[in-house]
């Protein structure tokens, strides 16, 4: 047989088997082929895959399965992670819409709270001025000095004889007076105007 006659032989060979090559393979291992490609195919490392001589193409096939399922699974942490986080941005959402309303509900008592104030003020300036306007301007000029020079603290009591503002000793004289509150009596020593806590 000449060379070109067994080229010849082996090419018409091939192709009179190639439609059943692989049903051959897989009856003559008893389908062991078909384990055997699969744990070659999961030795491959990732990437892409170029299957050179290959033959009915299954072990090429079995490599795109691979890759599908891989690409599969990554798409499936892809996804779940998409979720996780979109699960988050619900709550985080949630959280802020609830803070917004108690910061809503907070701003409203604080400006009820604030406007019951202002009425309390405007009612006391209202209030102060009329008694301003009855007391005399002598008079409120010395308690507008000393409401400076005392740091507001204007008034004194006098309890057991003495002033507790400074709490100095009270003169007998000047405890007389005070006891009987009809005119205005200053501390001879811290100048605050007095008036009788008790009976001492
Ligand atoms: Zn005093």
């Amino acid at each position: 047989m000449s060379q070109l006659q067994k080229k010849e032989y082996v090419r018409s060979m091939f192709a009179g088997i190639s439609r059943r090559y692989d049903l051959l393979n897989h009856l003559l291992s008893l389908e062991k082929d078909k384990q055997w490609r699969r744990f070659a195919v999961s030795k491959l490392p990732p990437g892409h895959i170029i299957d050179i001589c290959s033959g009915t193409g299954d072990v090429a096939i079995e490599a795109a399965k691979k890759k599908k399922t891989e690409q599969e699974d990554a798409l499936l942490v892809v996804l779940e992670k998409a979720e996780e986080i979109k699960k988050e941005l619900t709550a985080k959402e949630q959280k802020a819409k609830e803070e917004e309303k108690k910061f809503s509900v907070e701003e409203s008592r604080i400006k009820a709270d604030f406007t019951k104030v202002e009425n309390e003020l405007n009612k006391l300036l209202k209030d102060r001025d009329e008694h301003c306007a009855r007391i005399g301007k002598d008079l409120l000029k010395r308690y507008t000095q000393l409401f400076e020079s005392k740091n507001g603290l204007v008034v004194a009591a006098v309890k057991n004889g003495n002033c507790l503002g400074c709490h100095m000793n009270i003169p007998p004289q000047t405890l007389t007076e005070v006891r009987k509150n009809s005119k205005i009596i200053q501390c001879f020593n811290c100048s605050r105007i007095l008036y009788w806590k008790d009976a001492s």
